[in-house]
């Protein structure tokens, strides 16, 4: 069989750049359109909306994200099969960068966990059936997949996880309690670490399900955050049932299957390929510098070249990892370096919106592109935390990186149910 021409990175953008033009608007100069009455400022790293202008929000991304979906841009590195262009990641990021200059909907969370997260975690380990039955559906986001992992005992500690699911024929009963479960209200399923044998060392006896969580059994109730919103929830399992056709991965083999998906987090998270990221950038900085009349200060210009060096290095850092999964090698611990400069530059903007909009930030003034920074300030220390917190992904790169010492584990060999907790 000859293999079909790839075009161009420059070709391509090509053609991208006339289909974003077909279907969505240019973004303007904000302040200038701010002043028409049109652009609204936001840089808020969650959002902080009602239950029902978040499913909004989703629900508009997800139609942009099916409409792409006809001309595969939704999956641009995907091959064919999963409705994808087979493309590089060149001619991926060369879409994002385009995709820059036009007003899309928002990102979310729910949406970057179903489509970046779990359809390649399905795709990697799922049966025949599974892959058919959900890549291309969690890659269109026809329906969302929530990440349910971390428990009330078992966060920073994920291997100790004690939810548990047991054996009945061919289905499994499932008993316990997930937290934080970002978007999980607005998802259909979950991807579930859950305790299938107790008598085994903690990373040996977790296996992976994909749980359809609007089932009798599951209850959801969202979380308040201090930023307004209610994105995370509790779930807990009172007696749920899932088949055995719905198991991801081998019984037993659930700890791979949550490394691979905390690479993907990682590195997606580390990337910064060109998309849209939670929260504000250097870009909105300079908006608000230049609205508030700031860019001739001394200090705040030197502190806006450092934002923007970081992330230029940001990017070459993402660039570096992309090389590596190009040359076949799976998401690996670099992904920590990744996420770890991305949360120091989250904060890092934080302080710099401090400077550049001062008092404004404490207290509403009506003033555009200054207040709104609150919720850049609040929401990004959660991504420290998210995905595996920030001392954790030291430990990471101190161990499998840089070949430091272990931490001491003591509860290394010992079966999972005489754990001291
Ligand atoms: C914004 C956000 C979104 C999230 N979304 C999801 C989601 O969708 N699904 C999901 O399953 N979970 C989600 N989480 C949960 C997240 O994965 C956990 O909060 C995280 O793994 C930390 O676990 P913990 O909260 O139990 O803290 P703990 O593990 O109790 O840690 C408490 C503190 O101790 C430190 N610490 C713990 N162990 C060590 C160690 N060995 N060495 C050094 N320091 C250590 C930690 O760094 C932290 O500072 C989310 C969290 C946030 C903030």
């Amino acid at each position: 069989m000859v293999a079909a021409v790839q075009p161009s990175v420059e070709q391509f953008a090509d053609e991208a750049s006339k289909w974003l033009s077909a279907h969505a608007q240019p973004r303007g100069d904000e302040a200038a359109t701010h002043k028409s009455g049109g652009e609204s400022f936001s840089v808020a790293v969650f959002h902080a909306l009602g239950t029902e202008q978040e499913q909004h929000l989703l629900d508009e991304l997800v139609s942009w994200n099916q409409l792409k979906a006809e001309v595969g841009y939704h999956a641009i590195t995907w091959p064919s099969e999963y409705g994808g262009l087979g493309l590089s990641k060149e001619h991926a990021r060369a879409y994002a960068r385009l995709e820059l200059a036009f007003s899309v909907p928002v990102r979310h969370e729910t949406f970057s966990v179903t489509t970046g997260l779990v359809a390649p975690t399905v795709e990697r380990f799922g049966t025949e059936e599974q892959k058919q039955r959900f890549v291309t559906t969690f890659l269109r986001a026809d329906q969302l997949c929530c990440q349910l992992f971390s428990e009330p005992g078992a966060g920073s500690d994920l291997a100790g996880v004690g939810c548990r699911a047991v054996p009945d024929g061919d289905e499994w009963v499932l008993q316990g309690q997930k937290i934080w479960s970002s978007g999980a209200q607005y998802s259909q399923w979950g991807l579930l670490l859950a305790r299938t044998d107790p008598d085994v060392p903690k990373h040996r006896g977790i296996t992976a399900f994909l749980v359809p969580v609007r089932a009798p059994g599951v209850e959801i109730r969202p979380i308040k955050q201090m930023s307004g919103g209610a994105s995370f929830n509790e779930v807990f399992f009172d007696g749920a049932r899932v088949p055995d056709s719905l198991r991801l991965g081998a019984v037993g083999d659930g700890w791979n299957v949550a490394l691979t998906t905390l690479g993907f987090e990682r590195e997606s998270s580390g990337s910064g390929g060109g998309s849209r990221r939670p929260g504000g950038s250097f870009q909105e900085l300079l908006v608000s510098a230049r609205a508030l009349g700031r860019t001739g200060d001394p200090i705040v210009r030197d502190r806006l070249a450092q934002v923007y060096i970081r992330t230029r290095v940001q990017e070459m850092i993402g660039l570096r990892a992309e090389a590596g999964r190009q040359m076949g090698a799976p998401p690996g611990p670099e992904g920590s370096i990744g996420k770890l400069v991305w949360t120091d530059n989250l904060e890092f903007v934080s302080e710099v919106a401090s400077l550049v909009v001062g008092p404004a930030l404490l207290a509403d003034t009506g003033q555009w592109a200054t207040y709104e920074w609150t919720e850049h300030v609040l929401g990004a220390p959660g991504y420290r935390i998210a995905g595996g917190s920030d001392e954790i992904q030291r430990n990471i790169v101190g161990e499998r990186v840089l070949g430091l010492p272990g931490e001491p584990r003591v509860d290394r060999n010992q079966a999972w149910k005489d754990v001291a907790r």
